[in-house]
């Protein structure tokens, strides 16, 4: 039996929300005593203290993580033990699915029946995938010389530094933690300020299954305090980040600074969604732009923001897209039925509404939504937004909205097209929509982005790699290419006597 908006209302009003680290298996305070306290964006409650971490919380966490990486309590063990207590950590995950799906919810806005089907599940799939592939990598010889034996060998970096950001919490700490725990190190995770509650819980749920104590700590705080402090960090081998460009731009900095340590930065993007007049079926494509851009209230990094459509189906793709809109108002985020909630916070809603103004002020024109809702809730709603006639040079097509706002920007032919769809300093996404072959695949090889989709959108899978080119960062999460951020090759040569 699925449960009533009532029922889910009554369990957020139980719910226990606590914001003290996890460093050594152990819930801690912050060493400083402060705390700052966390509302949520669904209609201003508070729902708890949460540390502010600082240097000191960070410095314990490291020593934590590095006194575990040093006595091989985790990365000593043998493969198929580690596989085991990661598996049990996943089955954890979905056996707190209900209680994890109302964190995430309460915490970041976005509706309880996504955080249910999506991100609760993704999370539990990423840990099992990466314990699944634990004891199915091999290490290599070298075809040298025949007296020689070249061994290439992967080891864990140590101790691993994941900062993440908001829109998807669980998932994101999870395509980190599965490669850098699957490969032996220990990390020290460092949640957003805007959700740090269920990343806490994880760490909890992991030590339950087993995972030794240091191995997986989490310190909440604010990214120019505990964030920074985990970057700069001398005894932190690699820093893997999820985040905004901005601050990509600072982890190389921070890493430059102190240790040289690995940075691997997923960043931002500006999704171009290309539509052919060739292709066929509007429909489908105006269906899968509105379930792709409006999905987590336009909250992703890969969301197709910038649509390019040809000038003869432009005006009849417009209208349908439009039309998508009322199916896509936000509602209360504990309705199973609400397909887009709330923005994270205030912050986030000035910023979207911010850029609405400028569309309209550089002259684009505003044809669905475009006004903040439900305000009379005390949260931080925003319509489903969309643009017409806009052209890639306006701050609505260079900038990431981060919110449900779509522009549309109209072209002549297939090389307008795809120049348009690469004049961006974002390469995460794109998309081509074509019924002829050739141009599928010539405009998909000439699209400068680390994924691109073919007439659909919505297609993803833990086995992909997922990442960007240009300053969508650099690295791949996901798939056993993940295995390259968390793992130093060694190569070790022996002589074998005639
Ligand atoms: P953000 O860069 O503001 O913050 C991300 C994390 O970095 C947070 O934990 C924050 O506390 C921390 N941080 C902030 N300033 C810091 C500093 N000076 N030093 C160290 N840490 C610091 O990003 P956000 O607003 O939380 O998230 C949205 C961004 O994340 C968007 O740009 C989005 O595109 C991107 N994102 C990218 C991917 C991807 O895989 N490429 C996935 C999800 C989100």
């Amino acid at each position: 039996m699925g449960k009533t908006v009532a029922d889910w209302h009554a369990r957020a009003q139980a719910a226990r929300f606590d914001g003290r680290s996890v460093v050594d298996g152990q819930r801690r305070d912050g060493a400083s005593g402060e705390t700052f306290d966390k509302h949520s964006p669904i209609d201003g409650r508070r729902l708890g203290a949460v540390v502010r971490g600082r240097e000191a919380d960070v410095d314990a966490a490291v020593r934590s993580a590095r006194a575990a990486f040093e006595d091989r309590r985790w990365c000593g063990l043998a493969p198929a033990v580690r596989k085991k207590v990661l598996q049990r950590f996943a089955a954890k995950i979905l056996e707190a699915k209900d209680e994890l799906a109302l964190l995430e919810t309460l915490d970041m806005g976005k509706p309880i029946a996504h955080a249910l089907a999506v991100d609760v599940p993704a999370t539990a799939r990423t840990i099992a995938w990466y314990a699944e592939a634990i004891d199915k990598v091999y290490d290599e010889i070298a075809p040298t010389g025949a007296n020689a034996l070249a061994l290439i060998t992967r080891e864990p970096m140590g101790v691993v530094g994941t900062i993440v950001p908001w829109n998807y919490p669980m998932i994101m700490a999870a395509w980190k933690l599965g490669p850098a725990l699957a490969t032996g190190n220990s990390v020290v995770l460092k949640p957003s300020e805007k959700s740090p509650f269920t990343a806490l819980r994880l760490a909890e749920l992991a030590t339950e299954a087993g995972l030794p104590p240091g191995v997986f700590n989490v310190v909440p705080g604010y990214g120019h305090e505990a964030g920074e402090a985990l970057a700069l960090h001398m005894d932190v081998d690699a820093v893997g980040f999820t985040g905004s460009t901005r601050v990509g731009r600072k982890m190389l900095e921070y890493a430059g600074r102190s240790n040289l340590k690995r940075v691997f930065n997923e960043l931002g993007g500006k999704s171009a969604f290309v539509v052919f007049p060739d292709f066929e079926n509007l429909p489908r494509a105006a269906e899968t732009l509105a379930g792709s851009i409006f999905f987590n209230q336009g909250e992703s990094c890969n969301a197709p923001s910038r649509v390019l459509v040809h000038d003869s189906i432009a005006d009849e793709f417009v209208r349908l897209v439009a039309a998508q809109t009322p199916a896509y108002q936000p509602g209360d985020p504990l309705d199973d039925r609400t397909v887009m909630g709330a923005l994270v916070d205030e912050g986030q809603l000035r910023t979207v509404i911010g850029y609405i103004e400028a569309g309209s002020s550089e002259g684009a024109r505003l044809v669905a939504g475009g006004q903040r809702a439900r305000s009379d809730t005390g949260g931080f709603y925003v319509q489903p937004t969309v643009f017409d006639g806009v052209a890639n040079d306006m701050k609505i097509a260079r900038e990431e909205i981060f919110g449900p706002v779509v522009s549309v920007i109209r072209f002549k032919d297939e090389a307008e097209a795809v120049a348009l769809a690469n004049q961006s300093n974002y390469g995460l996404q794109a998309s081509v929509w074509s019924d002829n072959i050739n141009r599928a695949h010539r405009v998909a090889r000439s699209l400068r982005a680390g994924t691109v989709h073919v007439n659909q959108y919505d297609e993803d899978d833990i086995t992909v790699p997922f990442g960007g080119y240009k300053q969508s960062g650099n690295g791949r999460d996901k798939s056993l290419h993940a295995f390259d951020k968390y793992t130093e090759l060694k190569t070790t040569w022996l002589r074998i006597e005639p």
